[in-house]
């Protein structure tokens, strides 16, 4: 299943014990849908592309712009009015040829979202609006799949992993979608740190060791170089996850 290439690629993150050849094995065969490639999206879409994730989907339906590349990295100048998932697209395939790369140009809505992420074994939230988030938690939810949601504001960062049945869905963390700002401030080293995170969320889900932040948020400060947790409680009335008959 691994190829020759595949070992020497991969070699020092196969040393790592828990991991291991079974590991990447499992990596290999694994779909991961990247929604939004923003900050987060391109940062996280380039340390599963580097890790081997043996497909990664792309989905944004957004141009790059000037004012993205403070933050975005897979985008450069040249790619200033392109489309969001091409661009990152073409820079992962010279990353690493060897996994599939799939981009695709769509706005997420209500009645797409499920068809988008359906052969996906988990799902990265790489959105900048919480009505994106939504759509996103609701569609992960009827078809079973992990979502691992990050959020950025400034130099502050949030993670939580969320399975779907197991932990508190974003609807049981947010009753209310948040009030949304038209332009948030934002530093590029956030959405970095928090997609990284959020990765390494990804790889142990996938391969299968380590503890997950599950059924905790976690918060990164910036300013003070804080990490603190929040426990999260499911809302058995939760009308997206929730048990009670309505
Ligand atoms: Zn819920």
């Amino acid at each position: 299943m691994l190829t020759k290439d595949d070992l020497t690629r991969y070699e020092r993150q196969i040393l790592y014990t828990d991991f291991g050849e079974n590991g990447q094995k499992r990596l290999k065969q694994a779909h991961v849908v990247v929604a939004g490639l923003g900050g987060l999206g391109c940062s996280a879409s380039l340390y599963l592309t580097c890790t081997g994730i043996g497909h990664v989907t792309l989905i944004d339906c957004d141009r790059v712009e000037l004012s993205n590349l403070n933050r975005q990295i897979l985008h450069y100048e040249e790619d200033i009015g392109e489309g969001k998932s091409i661009s990152a697209a073409r820079k992962l395939a010279k990353l690493n040829s060897s996994i599939e790369v799939t981009p695709v140009v769509k706005k997420i809505t209500e009645r797409n979202a499920r068809e988008i992420i359906k052969e996906a074994n988990l799902v990265i939230d790489g959105m900048d609006n919480f009505e994106t988030r939504f759509i996103l938690n609701r569609a992960c939810v009827a078809e079973g799949i992990p979502f691992i949601h990050g959020g950025v504001h400034g130099l502050f960062g949030e993670v939580t992993t969320i399975l779907p049945g197991r932990t508190p869905c974003l609807s049981c963390i947010f009753p209310e979608i948040p009030h949304r700002q038209v332009s948030l401030p934002v530093f590029g080293v956030a959405p970095a740190l928090v997609a990284i995170l959020q990765v390494t969320e990804a790889i142990k889900l996938l391969a299968g060791f380590g503890s997950l932040l599950t059924g905790k948020m976690l918060y990164f400060n910036g300013n003070t170089m804080d990490f603190t947790f929040r426990k999260l409680v499911k809302n058995q009335n939760c009308p997206v996850c929730g048990t009670k008959e309505v």
